[in-house]
């Protein structure tokens, strides 16, 4: 990989400004504040954008609340078709913006085309729905009446996103918002400010085709101050945060108090349970490419293996010995499973973590590390470690956005696994693997996972896009994506209409003039 095939590629999604200056995708700011993007990769400062001041943010959302206006008029399937252009565009763009993401996030090039792929997917989903906003139609109490009901946009959507995922929140968002007739505010991650910059490129280039407003989709940079220009708008019905369960609790109480929706997509603490009756060789696939994909940097990353004691030994050395394999470096060379770590916090984050574990007892059977030298010069490059531990410890119960899984034991029935899994504050996924059926069922009942999502005999991590997406307590209770998530995205209204000479009052009530 070199610094010629990076140029290529911050070319070709319109980020040429590399190094000389400065980069607002469309909405081009002379903001004298910078915030640079350095590569986990290889540490070196790919660009700089500059950050939103409140003046600048009052533009943007000018141009929103107009553009607003134009596209609520817009029939949803030809909503739809804007949306479908913007699939195929990103389908031209996929290995230059999945290469981006793998550079300026640090996950393998496989995962930053499969998070493109991801885009293109939810593309093709919103086309479809675009033809399916609809409501139910009921039966009114008071004869020569209708009823019915029917979902209006909301208007200005506000998105603030998460480092991991720099591109597929945005659109699995915007593209839903989109067919559904709102504008977007999208502030991404101030440690991918490109990725932003590229996806902004692309849309606007689909709007300008088609002759719409730029405001539809609108980008602002900077960190939490600049996140807090979109939650304390009251001209923002919803906001869709995706992050730490500590920005969920700020930007919901800011959101709440002007009674403004807010969708929250938070923290996980993901288990596998793995009982007596389960495929030793499927658990191994499922929980190493959980705990060490993406650097353990996903929100669905297996962090817990709950493991019956008849097998414990058996699947911790099948886990061990699967460990030996890995190789860990350069994301964009394929050969390697795992990148770096996002920055060099992360890195302390996960050293902490690390140590914490052995301070409340717990036992190292793959030990951790930092690399060096000069492959790993970013300083962000770590070697994926287990520990056997307790479920009670501490840091178990905390989400470390770190490769560092987690080997708990437990005995009798699949009872007291599903209690240790749901006994943490997170509840976003969840697997067993288990052949009996009678356990599987269990898992999925009532009785069992309390999480957003519940597999059998595949890990926790990542989600197809056509089912609804999120997780309870301190996951923060959103669902996005597919099913009808779409509905958050839309004020529901209820119409009756009077088609007699009478005005019947409900419930019988009688109202002589
Ligand atoms: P983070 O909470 O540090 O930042 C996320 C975003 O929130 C950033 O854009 C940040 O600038 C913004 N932000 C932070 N404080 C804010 C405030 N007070 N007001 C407005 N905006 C604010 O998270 P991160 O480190 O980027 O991402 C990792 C976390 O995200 C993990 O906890 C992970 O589990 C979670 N995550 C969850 C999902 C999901 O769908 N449940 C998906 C991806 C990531």
């Amino acid at each position: 990989f070199t610094h010629f095939d990076i140029d290529k590629t911050l070319k070709s999604l319109g980020l040429k400004d590399i190094n000389e200056g400065t980069s607002t995708g469309s909405h081009n700011f002379s903001g004298k504040e910078l915030l640079e993007s350095y590569s986990p990769v290889d540490g070196q400062l790919i660009g700089k954008v500059a950050i939103t001041t409140q003046e600048d943010y009052d533009k943007v959302m000018n141009a929103a609340s107009k553009a607003f206006k134009t596209w609520r008029t817009v029939p949803a399937p030809k909503r739809g078709d804007i949306i479908r252009q913007l699939g195929d565009k990103l389908r031209e763009k996929k290995e230059a913006l999945g290469t981006l993401v793998s550079y300026e996030m640090g996950k393998s090039l496989q995962e930053g085309l499969g998070e493109v792929q991801e885009m293109i997917d939810i593309c093709d989903f919103a086309v479809g729905l675009s033809r399916q906003l609809h409501g139910f139609t009921m039966h009114s109490e008071r004869p020569g009446h209708r009823m019915y009901e029917q979902y209006h946009p909301l208007g200005v959507v506000g998105i603030i996103s998460a480092f991991n995922f720099p591109v597929a929140v945005w659109a699995w968002n915007t593209a839903l918002a989109w067919v559904c007739g709102d504008v977007c505010i999208w502030k991404p991650s101030e440690k991918t400010p490109l990725c932003g910059v590229a996806c902004q490129n692309i849309v606007t280039e689909v709007l300008s085709n088609n002759n719409l407003p730029e405001g539809i989709s609108n980008l602002i940079n900077g960190d939490y101050k600049v996140g807090e220009f979109i939650t304390k708008d009251n001209r923002i019905p919803l906001i869709s945060a995706t992050g730490s369960t500590r920005m969920g609790k700020i930007v919901a109480q800011e959101v709440a108090a002007r009674l403004g929706k807010s969708l929250l997509e938070l923290g996980g603490n993901n288990a596998i349970i793995v009982t007596p009756d389960a495929d030793i060789k499927m658990t191994v696939v499922g929980a190493v490419f959980g705990a060490v994909g993406t650097a353990g940097q996903r929100c669905t990353s297996t962090r817990r293996l709950i493991i019956h004691e008849d097998i414990y030994e058996k699947v911790k050395a099948a886990i061990v010995d699967a460990y030996k394999q890995l190789r860990i470096g350069n994301p964009l060379d394929e050969t390697n499973h795992v990148g770096p770590l996002i920055d060099k916090d992360a890195v302390k984050m996960y050293q902490n973590a690390l140590k914490q574990v052995v301070e409340e007892g717990g036992n190292i059977v793959v030990e951790g590390g930092v690399f060096s030298g000069e492959s790993y010069k970013s300083g962000c490059y770590v070697k994926p470690a287990i520990a056997e531990a307790k479920p009670a410890f501490k840091i178990v119960q905390h989400e470390t956005f770190a490769p560092i899984l987690y080997l708990l034991k437990y005995s009798g029935s699949v009872d007291n696994a599903i209690d240790i899994q749901n006994n943490v504050a997170q509840g976003l996924s969840s697997a067993i693997m288990t052949n009996n059926l009678r356990e599987a069922e269990l898992f999925l009942s009532v009785q069992g996972s309390d999480c957003g999502i519940a597999n059998v005999n595949i890990g926790t991590s990542g989600a197809e896009i056509g089912g609804a997406f999120g997780g309870e307590k301190d996951t923060g209770g959103g669902r996005e994506s597919g099913s009808d998530a779409w509905k958050v995205y839309m004020r529901r209204q209820t119409n009756t209409i009077n088609y007699t000479t009478e005005v019947p009052l409900a419930q019988g009530i009688k109202f002589d003039l």
